[in-house]
């Protein structure tokens, strides 16, 4: 065939590339099966910024980075494919954020079957990319030290405005405030125990007096929720840290098909584990054991071990007020150690976090003391001690205690 003269030829490229971009333009025919974005957050955290893409289906996510383009006047990026998922035009102006470290993100139809999450970078120096589950979503904080720091005002949910806070690496600086959260909520009552207990309600009133305690030794607190309500992971820890804080608190109580398995155990981030504290885990992070596999593998590529030394201590002191105290008053209360598993709410937290489980719902022993109002009271007291038991030793590292 004889090749087209040069005028013709641009104009059948024109033609078929017009071709292929009529559909989108003239708002095609949305393939069936797919999925929606229902919601995109941002969070601007001093020390990161959060994204969240919320979907009304799973998807598996890789974050792409992409070196700035000079030529084309493109900035550093990240891009994340979300494989089944339908966005139209639906966000075709971009959502800016300005930040200091994101500069917009950008969110369009990258194939008839796939939409691309563009966030373009300001400053960048890790990322961490979590999928989440109930709802479907997809989240990425983006670390990087910003631009002007000193004049931002934290974006933060409902206009909060946090207050300035120098950042010292944790156990350096002093505790003031401190999240306390109580685990599940709303719609999700945690497990269920004998009689019908809810673990929601035993863990709101637990922390509800653990706020009391620590208030009174002269702490800042945040309860995450101070009612019946859901919440999601990243709601809990971020919208807390936005505000400054020190050190992060998950309280939950615990479940066993056994019957007779009580007692009190308590958690700190790490990929390793054992049985049990998988079983725990999976419950908590309210997703199936296999589907941790993920999140195991995202901790060993951030190598947890070597970021957890401050939640260990904090978990370490905790459990040397909580157990020996408890013991003075109630004979029977079972110690099953500090443990390591891979939690959610904890990998989700960039400060010093734990998870308390308080007691078991499934067995009898357990479940009658978390019933009662005096002992949820020591409880809250010897965690508490715990706190100030780290908080001390924080202050002599720093040099300002005895
Ligand atoms: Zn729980």
């Amino acid at each position: 065939m004889r090749s087209l003269p040069p005028p013709l030829r641009d104009l059948r490229v024109a033609l078929v590339a017009l071709a292929l971009l009529l559909p989108l333009l003239l708002g095609v025919e949305r393939p069936r099966g797919l999925g929606d974005v229902a919601d995109v957050r941002t969070w601007s955290h001093p020390d990161y910024t959060r994204v969240v893409i919320e979907l009304t289906r799973p998807v598996d996510a890789e974050v792409v980075r992409l070196k700035a383009d000079d030529r084309n006047a493109r900035p550093e990026r990240l891009y994340i494919d979300l494989d089944g998922i339908w966005v139209g035009r639906d966000y075709a102006d971009g959502i800016p954020v300005e930040d200091g470290l994101l500069r917009k993100l950008r969110l369009g139809q990258n194939t008839l079957r796939r939409s691309r999450l563009v966030i373009d970078l300001e400053r960048y120096e890790r990322h961490r990319l979590l999928v989440l589950e109930s709802p479907h979503r997809v989240v990425v904080d983006v670390y990087g030290s910003r631009q002007d720091p000193e004049t931002l005002e934290w974006q933060l949910p409902g206009g909060v405005q946090s207050p300035d806070k120098k950042r010292f690496p944790a156990g350096m600086r002093p505790v003031r405030t401190v999240v306390v959260d109580p685990g599940h909520g709303g719609k999700d009552p945690g497990a269920t125990g004998i009689g019908g207990v809810r673990e929601k309600d035993v863990n709101l009133r637990l922390s509800k007096l653990l706020a009391k305690r620590l208030r009174e030794e002269g702490f800042e607190v945040i309860l995450t929720r101070d009612d019946d309500r859901y919440l999601d992971l990243e709601q809990r820890t971020v919208i807390a840290e936005s505000q400054g804080a020190d050190l992060f608190i998950s309280i939950h109580a615990n479940a066993s098909r056994r019957r007779s398995t009580k007692g009190i155990e308590i958690y700190y981030l790490d990929e390793n584990h054992d049985r049990h504290a998988l079983d725990v885990a999976s419950r908590e992070n309210g997703v199936p054991r296999k589907k941790i596999d993920s999140l195991q593998r995202t901790l060993a590529k951030w190598r947890v071990q070597e970021l957890s030394g401050e939640s260990e201590r904090l978990a370490e002191a905790v459990h040397g007020e909580l157990l020996p105290g408890l013991g003075k008053t109630y004979r029977g209360v079972q110690d099953l150690g500090v443990k390591k598993g891979p939690f959610y709410v904890l990998f989700l937290s960039s400060i010093p976090s734990i998870l308390v489980e308080s007691g078991f719902v499934t067995n009898p022993h357990d479940v009658k003391l978390l019933g009662e109002h005096r002992y949820l009271e020591r409880t809250a007291q010897h965690i508490a001690a715990g706190v100030i038991r780290y908080r001390e030793h924080g202050l002599k590292l720093a040099g300002g205690g005895p």
